[in-house]
């Protein structure tokens, strides 16, 4: 800690993935010997950088750039951009931390890794977004490659970040290289369910949870904090499978609708006008509401927002109304606290670098179609995507059971995730 000092969530990441490992390292000497875990921690390379760039009154403007490079041992660093005035050093090494083990519960061949800036792009025209892409990606673009480090979206960093981004890229470098960031368009590489995919694969992982405690998510009441991408996705796989999104957020406040999201409405206001969850409010005679979202009463609570934003109080009150299942779609967004109520209560906790490992995953099926220049439908690559989730459920299900916490999925997916990752490291050595 001492080494890494006003970095509170990159510090919380990593308390919560040490906690786990006792009873791993107790067993497995060699990774004690190859000293995995204090390697596991220090990043192999931190990048930051200015980024200038030009408003439309003609001002110029100034933010701050980051890409940290955290570990390589699977594959290539695997990671989003994030966007929002709240990104520092501390942020993008807690979300790069989480996303070594997340990787690596995938199953695929990819490292971890995360960036972005503090620029915000709320209210800025698609001129001003469109140039600080390009001065973004004319510093990132020498750290960045397919066999390097891949790119992707995250909070504020959607498709049409994404396409500054890779239009920059392919500029510099000269070369259609599709490999070296997803989340791109259908028509220049993207993939099929790319945009679904966290929401929808969030919410696969909650299936299998409720599916074997011979539940399923018909007739469930559910919360869905955010009215992001991860939000919107999820919503519309709860609604697929027979449940109703009763609540949503933004960071101006939550609004209940008893009749179910409509997922349309939500959809055209966020994704198209980029408003305010006021506006779905106004055009459905409901109300935005600045309290706690977690008062709502639901069976089933997906956080989707942000790190953090789910606190003890929060938890205290899902447990009140009877919410026996969570299942984290943002990274960390349930505090320390909030998760041990949680677990004591019984309800069924499925940590973020499980539950929403589907946008990473499908990410790497957006890099095997571009390697293979292929693409495949919407139904392949979404059955995939299922599969890929019950297998994460399995894995981390398995491993609680067989390191002594049975039905603990924190300690599931925290172990698993680390042994992939430690192994390869024992075999290659002490770089
Ligand atoms: P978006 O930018 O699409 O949406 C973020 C949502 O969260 C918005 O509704 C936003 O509200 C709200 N929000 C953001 N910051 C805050 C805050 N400080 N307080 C309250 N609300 C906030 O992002 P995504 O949906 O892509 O990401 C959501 C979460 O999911 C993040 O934790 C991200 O790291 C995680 N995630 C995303 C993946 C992806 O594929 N996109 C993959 C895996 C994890 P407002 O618009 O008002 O700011």
């Amino acid at each position: 800690l001492d080494r890494n000092p006003a970095e509170p969530e990159f510090h919380q990441a990593v308390r919560e993935v040490l906690e786990s490992l006792g009873p791993v390292v107790a067993k497995h000497p060699q990774y004690a010997d190859a000293a995995i875990v204090q390697r596991i921690c220090e990043p192999e390379r931190q990048i930051i950088f200015r980024v200038p760039w030009i408003d439309d009154d003609g001002r110029v403007r100034l933010n701050r750039g980051f890409r940290v490079q955290f570990n390589s041992a699977l594959g290539p660093y695997k990671g989003g951009l994030r966007f929002h005035p709240s990104v520092n050093l501390g942020i993008v090494k807690f979300l790069g931390f989480e996303q070594i083990f997340k990787n690596s519960l995938t199953g695929m061949p990819i490292g971890g890794g995360k960036g972005g800036s503090d620029f915000d792009p709320k209210g800025r025209s698609d001129r001003e977004v469109m140039r600080f892409c390009q001065s973004f990606m004319t510093e990132l673009h020498r750290h960045i490659g397919e066999e390097v480090d891949v790119p992707a979206g995250d909070i504020g960093v959607g498709g049409r970040e994404i396409g500054y981004l890779f239009g920059q890229y392919k500029r510099l470098s000269n070369r259609y290289e599709s490999g070296a960031i997803t989340g791109k368009g259908l028509t220049w590489g993207g993939s099929l369910v790319r945009t679904e995919a966290t929401g929808y694969g969030t919410v696969f992982f909650a299936d299998e949870m409720l599916r074997t405690r011979g539940e399923s998510f018909d007739g469930k009441r559910v919360v869905v904090s955010g009215s992001g991408n991860v939000a919107i996705y999820a919503i519309e796989k709860v609604h697929q499978l027979g449940g109703t999104v009763v609540a949503c957020s933004d960071s101006s406040g939550y609004l209940v609708d008893e009749d179910g999201i409509d997922l349309e409405l939500l959809k055209e206001i966020k994704e198209v006008r980029r408003e305010r969850v006021s506006a779905y409010a106004d055009h459905r005679g409901r109300l935005v509401t600045n309290g706690s979202i977690w008062d709502v009463p639901c069976d089933v609570a997906l956080p989707s927002a942000t790190q953090n934003e789910l606190p003890e109080s929060g938890a205290a009150a899902l447990i009140a109304n009877g919410c026996r299942y969570v299942a984290e779609g943002a990274n960390m967004p349930t505090t320390p606290e909030a998760m041990h109520l949680l677990t004591e209560a019984g309800v069924a906790f499925a940590p973020g670098k499980a539950a929403n490992a589907g946008g990473v995953a499908t990410s790497a099926l957006e890099m095997q179609q571009n390697a293979s220049r292929d693409s495949w439908t919407f139904e392949h690559t979404e059955r995939r995507l299922a599969q890929i989730m019950r297998d994460i459920h399995d894995r981390c299900a398995e491993t609680a059971d067989e390191y002594g916490s049975p039905g603990d999925y924190v300690v599931g997916a925290n172990i698993a995730g680390f042994l992939r990752v430690a192994d390869a490291m024992v075999a290659l050595g002490v770089i």
